[in-house]
């Protein structure tokens, strides 16, 4: 019996992908003299980079999305062909498409059309199974070198789901040498409703900026003095920071880490011995000393200084564990044009915990951590999922460490979330050069993904500095290093958290708690009292007793996000009370001032 293809059943990448093929030939009708690069999908559509005499308005995207629901509703066939590779160079020839002529070169030459398996020579293997033949796809006027699948025919898209979004420029294959194209994206979904969503979800998130609340709240501020990427922090933003700090290292101290403090720059000699010098040198700012030739680096990351603290004197099997934490900043060299407000910056810290343990320890402590993470979770009232982070078996040498290493810590790992009964995710490719790990991937209040702490597995890095302790049986041996972090970077987390709170911020973390409002100039003393009380119990408040209307300081104690009002006159004069008003409410709580202090002590601290 034949089944009838639901509509909605089909991948939604196969559709992304089928609309990114209608949205070029779309263009291919408007402007017959483009020239296609790569369209490939990406979160929640597509995009396509094109070459074209002209720079696309945004008024065009408009243009282009009616000639795309014209060719939806022509119900197009998506054609296949096969072709050897002498007919496809020719038949891209007599297109005038220099870009596909390109990519066909390199199957020919290297069996793949992926560039950095081109460029870092993992395509080798792949070229021993030689590929004789290309398929392309032919939609109306437009013919891609393509592997598919798509859909049968453009029927099965829905003319109502999709929508182009932008116009960013783009090097031809990531290269600064390589001419610049024109990337138009679109977004497409299975349904009009589920478009609907995301757009709405854009808007809110538009709003919600961080580099805009940032401004507004005066957070923090950038200097063309200081440079790209290295924030300075306002009284207030260095507060929130603070609080994010002092909160990661409440749990590490539950857990039984010492903070250390260790310097910014670092002979490169380290870096050589750790590997990040070979790996990461361009990623690293070079420093200079007048009194010798040696080189420095500012520090990229804490983990090859803290071997040193553990080396720093003999250890046997019962000093072990050794935990320790450290907040330093961190320099790293990001390319400036990917630099954006706090999410991507070149001066940062992180909350970065290493622990020098035993193998008989290594679920104990792995336990702990993992244990943390529902508790930071709710504190942030964030979701999450934890990804199981392999090495990618097809590129074993952009790894350190031998094959039996990484087995044995790969097995480790997924051992032990499977033992804890806990969810995971697998995936290859995303692990740390020198190890696998766990990523927890949370989930802001928009729905959308961040890739916050993460928990590694090292054998490597301890054997590459001769790391050892003296075992029950006198001998020596190595010991294993966990590499950890609770929420990443705090700088980082703190404009992700800018945008999760929309900038209100729970009370705990809220530079300004309480902002006390006086009706009329009779209330002013009874507002300091109340003030003084508050800060007494040791809440943070702002009086606000200028001359001007009580709706005026209720907006502008809005507008500042501030988590409380508390609003005086006469009755509450007399009656020892306040009138409280939470952000975002418009009604009032008559209350003793014991009362009210007794309601902001419940919110004083983190959740967990
Ligand atoms: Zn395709
Ligand atoms: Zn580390």
């Amino acid at each position: 019996m034949l089944k009838k293809i639901d509509k909605n059943d089909l991948s939604i990448e196969i559709k992304r992908h089928s609309f990114a093929h209608v949205m070029a030939a779309a263009i291919k009708e408007l402007f017959p003299k483009v020239r296609f690069g790569v369209g490939p999908t990406v979160e929640n559509g597509f995009y396509y980079d094109i070459e074209l005499p002209h720079q696309l308005k945004m008024e065009e995207l408009a243009l282009i999305e009616k000639r795309m629901k014209d060719i939806i509703a022509r119900k197009q066939p998506f054609v296949r062909r096969k072709l050897n590779l002498a007919e496809a160079k020719k038949l891209f020839v007599d297109l005038a498409e220099p870009y596909k002529l390109e990519l066909i070169r390199d199957v020919e030459s290297h069996g793949t059309t992926k560039y950095d398996e081109i460029q870092d020579g993992s395509s080798a293997g792949v070229k021993k199974h030689k590929m004789n033949f290309v398929t392309i796809y032919k939609t109306g006027e437009f013919i891609d070198l393509c592997r598919g699948p798509h859909v049968k025919n453009t029927s099965f898209l829905d003319p109502k789901a999709f929508k182009l979004t932008k116009i960013a420029g783009a090097y031809w294959r990531g290269e600064e040498k390589n001419p610049m194209l024109q990337r138009i994206y679109g977004a497409a979904f299975n349904t009009e409703e589920d478009l609907k969503k995301y757009l709405a979800q854009q808007e809110e998130a538009k709003r919600r900026d961080h580099r805009k609340l940032g401004k507004e709240l005066g957070l923090f501020v950038f200097s063309d003095l200081i440079g790209p990427g290295l924030p300075l922090y306002t009284f207030k933003g260095a507060f929130i920071l603070r609080k994010i700090k002092e909160y990661s290292n409440k749990l590490r101290k539950e857990m039984g880490y010492q903070e250390v403090q260790t310097p910014q720059i670092n002979k490169a000699e380290l870096f050589k011995i750790s590997g990040h010098y070979d790996k990461y040198k361009n990623d690293m700012f070079n420093v200079v000393s007048h009194y010798s030739n040696e080189e420095y680096f500012l520090k990229p990351m804490n983990c090859p200084q803290h071997t040193q603290i553990f080396a720093s004197e003999k250890r046997s099997y019962k000093d072990l564990p050794i935990r320790i934490a450290d907040f330093s900043m961190l320099y790293r060299d990001e390319k400036p044009g990917e630099l954006s407000g706090l999410t991507r910056l070149r001066s940062f810290s992180q909350d970065d915990g290493h622990c020098f343990c035993r193998e008989d320890q290594l679920e104990e402590e792995f336990n702990k951590l993992l244990d943390a993470i529902p508790r930071v979770m709710k504190t942030y009232g964030m979701d999450y999922t934890i990804r199981l982070s392999l090495r990618d078996p097809q590129k074993k040498k952009n790894y350190l460490g031998d094959d039996k290493i990484w087995e044995k810590s790969q097995k480790m790992l997924k051992n032990l979330l499977i033992h804890k009964k806990i969810k995971f995710i697998v995936a290859e490719g995303e692990a740390a050069f020198y190890g696998p790990k766990m990523d927890l991937l949370a989930s802001d209040s928009l729905g959308r993904r961040w890739q916050l702490s993460t928990i590694q597995l090292d054998l490597n890095m301890p054997q590459r500095f001769g790391l050892e302790f003296t075992g029950k049986d006198g001998k020596a041996q190595s010991p294993i290093m966990i590499h950890s972090a609770f929420m990443g970077s705090p700088e980082r987390i703190f404009g992700v958290l800018i945008e999760h709170y929309g900038g209100a911020f729970p009370f705990w973390m809220s530079p300004v708690q309480i902002a006390i409002i006086n009706v009329g100039k009779d209330h002013k003393k009874y507002a300091r009292e109340v003030a003084a009380e508050l800060e007494g119990q040791g809440f943070r408040t702002i009086i606000l007793d200028e001359d001007e209307s009580v709706g005026k300081k209720i907006h502008f104690a809005e507008t500042q996000k501030i988590p409380y009002m508390v609003i005086t006159g006469d009755k509450e004069i007399k009656q020892k009370s306040v009138a409280l008003r939470q952000r975002g409410k418009k009604e009032t709580e008559i209350l003793k001032l014991n009362k009210a202090v007794e309601k902001f002590k419940k919110e004083q601290n983190p959740l967990a």
